[in-house]
């Protein structure tokens, strides 16, 4: 696959699964924009290993929660590289607890990020993608948005939305040629799950047939087909990533 000319904008790009599409979108030739929240250090970093392999990346702070910053972001992009050709929201966080037990802030907080987050996103890019006429969208759903999970009401409930968001704007901007896609992936290790307790890691694995976790690479693969032009007449579908967790 070949990206160069390309600008893709990745949201929580510093670590784990938004990382790894930096990295990859990187070696394929596209500019690359590493977006972080908190830790300039590990943005900086992809963005030097990016440069050090002969690709073009910058890192750009913002908390894509605050509409005013995503919308600053997308601006800060725009300037600096002429276009967003892919947008990818991986940004994502966890506050995990049963409904008995978490309280507001732990909801509000997750809604905030994941799917206000990707909504602020989607929406600074809409007038820009629509314009140019072509474009890819990809958010990062997760498999318990599509199946429940005891324990991550909020987050599941986030990721339910961000697939409602996805079909709903695929077909608000097909007709621009602008695709809008999802990938829900399944248990990955990266140090969102890394935390888990060993009983609950085998009680995942145990719901697994290919018998193992994922890896960054695996969702990063599904990304880049989305974004590619292998995928010119794919919008509004979500990408299961899960190892047959679900069929
Ligand atoms: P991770 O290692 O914790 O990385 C999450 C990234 O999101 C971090 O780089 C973090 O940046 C960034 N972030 C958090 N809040 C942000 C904000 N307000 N604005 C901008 N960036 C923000 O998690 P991951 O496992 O790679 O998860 C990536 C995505 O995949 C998430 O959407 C997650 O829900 C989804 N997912 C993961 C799994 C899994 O098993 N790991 C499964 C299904 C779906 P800072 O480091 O700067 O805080």
């Amino acid at each position: 696959m070949n990206f160069t000319d390309q600008t893709v904008l990745i949201t929580g790009a510093g670590a784990g699964i938004g990382r790894g599409i930096a990295l990859a979108f990187g070696r394929v030739g596209a500019r690359v924009v590493v977006n972080y929240v908190v830790d300039p250090e590990e943005a900086e970093a992809v963005v030097t290993t990016i440069r050090e392999a002969g690709g073009e990346a910058i890192a750009l702070a913002a908390d894509i929660s605050d509409y005013a910053q995503a919308e600053a972001l997308v601006q800060q992009t725009i300037a600096t590289y002429g276009a967003i050709d892919i947008l990818i929201n991986n940004a994502g966080i966890t506050r995990d607890h049963l409904m008995l037990k978490m309280d507001e802030k732990m909801f509000d907080d997750v809604i905030a990020v994941n799917l206000k987050g990707t909504w602020n996103m989607c929406k600074h890019v809409t007038r820009p993608m629509l314009k140019q006429k072509s474009g890819a969208i990809i958010n990062i759903a997760s498999v318990v948005g599509l199946i429940g999970n005891a324990g991550q009401a909020n987050y599941v409930a986030s990721k339910a939305g961000v697939i409602g968001l996805t079909k709903t704007l695929a077909k608000e901007f097909g007709k621009k040629n602008v695709r809008v896609n999802a990938v829900a992936p399944g248990f990955i290790e990266t140090r969102m799950t890394e935390t888990l307790p060993p009983a609950v890691k085998e009680h995942y694995l145990a719901q697994i047939p290919l018998n193992r976790f994922g890896t960054v690479e695996d969702v990063v693969d599904a990304v880049l087909f989305l974004a590619s032009d292998k995928a010119t007449y794919i919008t509004g579908q979500v990408i299961n990533v899960n190892g047959g967790m679900i069929g």
